[in-house]
């Protein structure tokens, strides 16, 4: 069942090699097995893509909303239908546990299904006028053709949070999934061309970042840019596409705050803290990145959030269902973590748990660390400023919420944050305080189709999620007209 799959590029709903015929490998992150090959695309498969995804845009944009409805949904019922198969290359390529990774492939169609349902819903307006023989009304029309730009950590859910409202909305789009996990999304565009999408609706070019990324950025046929990934890359895709006037949407990094106030549940706050730290091994944008603890419960926050910590299974999650971690995607994300632990306890830190490597010959060839809680964490170090991305949470005291919220606050990101209390106003008034786009207030379920999700600060520029991130995808047209 894990033979070495090889993809092709996907233009026009057919598989393409790459005009110059380059590929490259991708490998298992628990153990360095091939797990595949994709194509690299050149500048001319770009043109190729761009021009097919063109064409699409006539047909796909004049169909009415609720044939596209129609179309998107009956696609879905096929991808459902293959959501174990594109599952277990996600687990392969990226790392997470098998029931994780063919769970999240079930929750993307969940959100291109509630864009669907969206398509038939966007209204426009009709004004007033100022003279009884004016007419005036304001209708959306679809951007055109749009570039994905997606990273690897939940490679094919942050891919629906763009396909959903761009296929809603009658546009047509150049996938671009990171090299690290680039089989599950290519896999997943497939199915829904399979389905019934037409081709040129939906194509998937193969390459790196820097070079095939900034290309599609760059390209005259490509109206809008979405993409989800660090803060450098946003700003460098700002850079280029700015000057262009292109419509550009960028979900960036997180250093994400929770406040625990003395009168919080504690047992909820341990749960919460360990599943929104450590599922997906601390690899995603609204993962816990520093938690301040009221002094009075601190120490028993620890306690609790440890012994959970410590209780989750560790392995190769292709291998074990029931697994609660796998290996983290990429080396570097190992070496960061170890470089935040290192500076944390060299800057006066203490371990709780973790901190290293796990043991044994099953962990030797893949890319693991082990769950780590660090107490005494200070303004000073790494780990509270940047993104760790990995499994590594640290714990800082504090005397009053005013303090708290400066402290959550005294950052360059502004994307999710916690706050744990009993207190109605307290909820508020920390809620309201907190720089953040998301606030969640006793829970972790950060992601839901229909809330906004918005970062702020460096945390990213418009917005995926909800009814109103369709306008991200359309442009506003008034007409007036004179009887
Ligand atoms: P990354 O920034 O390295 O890459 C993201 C995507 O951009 C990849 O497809 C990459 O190939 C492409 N890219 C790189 N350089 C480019 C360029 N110059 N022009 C165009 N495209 C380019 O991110 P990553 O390492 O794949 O993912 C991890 C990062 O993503 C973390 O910072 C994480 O916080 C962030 N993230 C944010 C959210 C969110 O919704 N805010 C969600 C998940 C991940």
């Amino acid at each position: 069942m894990n033979t070495p799959v090889r993809f092709e590029l996907f233009i026009n709903g057919n598989a393409a090699p790459a005009s110059d015929g380059r590929r490259l490998e991708v490998r298992s992150p628990a153990n360095g097995e091939l797990v595949g090959s994709i194509a690299v695309a050149t500048a001319e498969d770009v043109n190729r893509a761009v021009g097919a995804a063109r064409a699409a845009f006539r047909k796909w944009s004049s169909l009415t909303a609720y044939e596209r409805e129609r179309t998107i949904k009956g696609a879905l019922a096929h991808v459902r239908a293959q959501a174990d198969e594109i599952g277990l290359l996600m687990a392969r390529e990226q790392g997470k546990p098998l029931a994780q990774a063919r769970s999240e492939v079930h929750g993307a169609c969940d959100t291109i299904d509630y864009f669907a349902s969206e398509a038939v819903r966007i209204e426009g307006s009709v004004n007033p006028t100022e003279n009884r023989s004016y007419r005036s009304w304001v209708v959306y029309q679809p951007v055109g053709v749009c570039a994905l730009i997606t990273p690897w950590n939940y490679p094919v859910s942050l891919l629906s949070w763009k396909l959903g409202p761009a296929l809603a909305t009658g546009c047509t789009v150049i996938v671009k999934p990171t090299s690290v996990t680039p089989l599950s999304p290519l896999a997943f565009c497939r199915a829904l061309v399979e389905g019934g999408i037409p081709g040129g609706v939906i194509n998937v070019l193969t390459g790196s970042g820097a070079v095939l990324g900034d290309a599609l950025v760059r390209h005259p046929g490509v109206a809008k840019v979405a993409m989800t990934g660090s803060s450098a890359t946003g700003k460098r895709i700002m850079a280029a596409g700015g000057p262009l006037l292109k419509k550009i949407s960028l979900e960036l990094g997180g250093q994400c705050p929770a406040i625990v106030c003395a009168d919080a549940d504690l047992d909820n706050a341990a749960n919460v803290l360990t599943y929104k730290k450590f599922r997906n091994c601390g690899q995603s944008c609204s993962a816990v990145n520093r938690v301040y603890a009221h002094r009075d419960i601190h120490g028993v926050l620890v306690a609790k959030t440890t012994a959970l910590a410590e209780r989750l299974t560790i392995g190769d999650g292709v291998s074990d269902v029931a697994l609660d971690l796998g290996p983290m995607a990429t080396s570097e994300g190992v070496a960061t973590a170890e470089r935040h632990v290192a500076d944390a306890l060299q800057k006066g830190a203490s371990l709780a748990c973790g901190g290293r490597r796990p043991d044994g010959a099953a962990f030797a060839r893949g890319n693991y660390y082990l769950p780590t809680i660090l107490t005494g964490a200070t303004p000073d170090m790494d780990v509270m400023r940047e993104e760790t991305f990995g499994p590594v949470l640290p714990f800082a005291a504090f005397d009053t919420v005013d303090e708290a919220v400066a402290l959550a606050n005294d950052s360059a990101y502004g994307l999710a944050a916690f706050v744990f209390t009993r207190d109605l106003a307290t909820a508020h008034r920390v809620s309201e305080a907190l720089e953040a786009g998301t606030v969640c207030v006793n829970h972790g379920a950060v992601n839901t189709n229909y809330g906004p999700y918005a970062g702020w600060k460096d945390s990213g520029l418009g917005m995926e999620l909800s009814r109103r991130a369709v306008f991200e995808y359309l442009k506003t047209k008034h007409i007036k007209v004179q009887l």
